[in-house]
């Protein structure tokens, strides 16, 4: 069965990839459809400290497709890219996500949280990137020391100044820079020394539960040139008691991954805020 499941998807994906007059693939022309009437969706995968208490969210696209359901990034994301779609594709998660941080400023429970949103190269490279910003969080009013900015090592590295310029004149609102997926890309370091990050993210690739393991010395290389440099570390994938006790031991101080929750649609973030599971899961932090 489920190789008639693949078969049947393969097939819809050589069907949605054929050129119309336009030269569109059916797939472009529809995600242009779905930015444009509201078929994108922003979900939040909770970010845990030390204690295991919720400090944040990281925002996540998923595309609701009328016919196909539930879309992941990595299936639009790439062709976003390719098309230049990108661009309105991230204003818009850039303008919604501020908007839910504006929202949840004005309540108790969620007043404390900060909220990652990614930003691809291409939109850091676009000329006005700093002014994007710096107007959706006017317009929408969310704190601006609320918000982390999350850049991959490759929007970054093809123009070292001008990816400086533009931290600064960004960061003069207050808000944070994280690199994800760190260790995976060029890993020339020298770079990091003059980029204004806030924070290094532990690529899931190099999640590991014990210290036999290759990967741990990445994690742990990774985690002291954070504090050496005095920048905040987060650790991503982390989905067992193992791996969380490990990068606790290894001076970690941050967390994402499916042992605290996976990413959860709006509604589902508002019930996992209602419950009292994340204090049971600061009491088994501690690791066993
Ligand atoms: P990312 O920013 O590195 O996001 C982390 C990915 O890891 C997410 O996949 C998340 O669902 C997944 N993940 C979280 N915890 C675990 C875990 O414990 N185990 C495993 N195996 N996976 C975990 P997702 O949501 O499919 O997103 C994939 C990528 O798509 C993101 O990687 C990011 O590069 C991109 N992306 C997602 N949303 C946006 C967006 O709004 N704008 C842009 N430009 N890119 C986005
Ligand atoms: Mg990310
Ligand atoms: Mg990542
Ligand atoms: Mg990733």
């Amino acid at each position: 069965v489920e190789e008639g499941v693949r078969i049947a998807t393969m097939m819809n994906a050589d069907e949605i990839r054929k050129k119309d007059d336009l030269g569109l693939s059916a797939l472009e022309t529809e995600l242009r459809t779905a930015i444009r009437e509201g078929q994108l969706i922003l979900y939040y995968q909770p970010q845990v400290g030390g204690t295991g208490a919720l400090t944040g969210v990281e925002a996540l696209v998923r595309w609701r497709h009328p016919e196909r359901g539930l879309i992941f990034p990595d299936q639009f994301i790439p062709l976003a890219e390719e098309t230049g779609l990108i661009l309105p594709l991230g204003s818009w998660v850039l303008e919604t996500a501020c908007a839910q941080l504006a929202a949840w400023a004005t309540r108790m429970e969620t007043a404390h949280l900060t909220l990652a949103v990614n930003v691809s190269a291409h939109q850091f490279r676009q000329t006005d990137f700093v002014e994007l910003i710096l107007t959706t969080l006017d317009r929408t009013g969310a704190d601006p020391r609320k918000l982390n900015l999350e850049l991959t090592e490759s929007a970054l590295l093809d123009d070292l100044d001008d990816a400086v310029a533009k931290m600064a004149m960004t960061k003069v609102s207050g808000l944070r820079f994280s690199l994800d997926d760190f260790g995976t890309g060029y890993s020339s370091l020298a770079y990091l020394k003059r980029l204004p990050v806030d924070q290094l993210k532990i690529d899931r690739s190099f999640v590991t539960d014990g210290p036999s393991d290759p990967a741990a010395a990445i994690a742990k290389g990774i985690i002291f040139l954070a504090q050496s440099l005095g920048m905040d570390v987060i650790a991503e994938g982390v989905e067992t008691e193992r791996q969380l006790s490990f990068l606790k031991n290894c001076g970690c101080g941050n967390y994402q991954g499916y042992l605290f929750s996976p990413p959860l649609s709006p509604e589902a973030f508002e019930d996992f805020l209602s419950k009292p599971c994340t204090a049971s899961r600061a009491g088994a932090e501690g690791g066993r």
